[in-house]
């Protein structure tokens, strides 16, 4: 299987099957973030645990990318620490613009997004998820 395919794939299946879909029925933080450009719209909620990330839940209308990104960052964030959170939100963000390389290791199924750097408009609907996730931990103190 070519490299393209496997991550099409990898794509599709995050954007048939998003993970953590759904609010959470009880979030400390709810926020809504819109990307006008392309009419992506959704809604992250999120909850913290002992200071780490106890859950990270979405929900929302979108492209492919949008949701497939949101429901790959709701994956990774569960466990870390607000601090690690951020980090790991800076450092995706920055890899889209193209500003920061990002071993495979790093990357996991996020490396399916690489592609979408090649078309700017759509930069914006990879990294809108991760954007929500920082508002929502400056709105937790964290
Ligand atoms: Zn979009």
């Amino acid at each position: 299987m070519e490299l393209d395919e496997l991550y099409q794939d990898i794509l599709l299946d995050h954007f048939k099957h998003p993970r953590n879909y759904g609010p959470l029925p009880e979030p400390e933080v709810l926020v809504d973030e819109l990307n006008p450009t392309c009419g992506d719209h959704i809604r992250l909620t999120a909850r913290l645990e002992n200071g780490r990330v106890a859950d990270v839940r979405f929900d929302g209308q979108g492209c492919a990318i949008s949701l497939a990104s949101a429901s790959m960052m709701s994956e990774l964030m569960r466990g870390l620490t607000p601090d690690e959170a951020r980090a790991r939100a800076a450092d995706f963000v920055a890899f889209m613009r193209g500003e920061k390389d990002l071993d495979p290791d790093t990357l996991g199924d996020l490396a399916a997004l690489a592609g979408v750097r090649q078309f700017p408009l759509r930069i914006k609907c990879a990294t809108m998820s991760w954007h929500a996730l920082e508002k929502a931990l400056g709105k937790l103190g964290g």
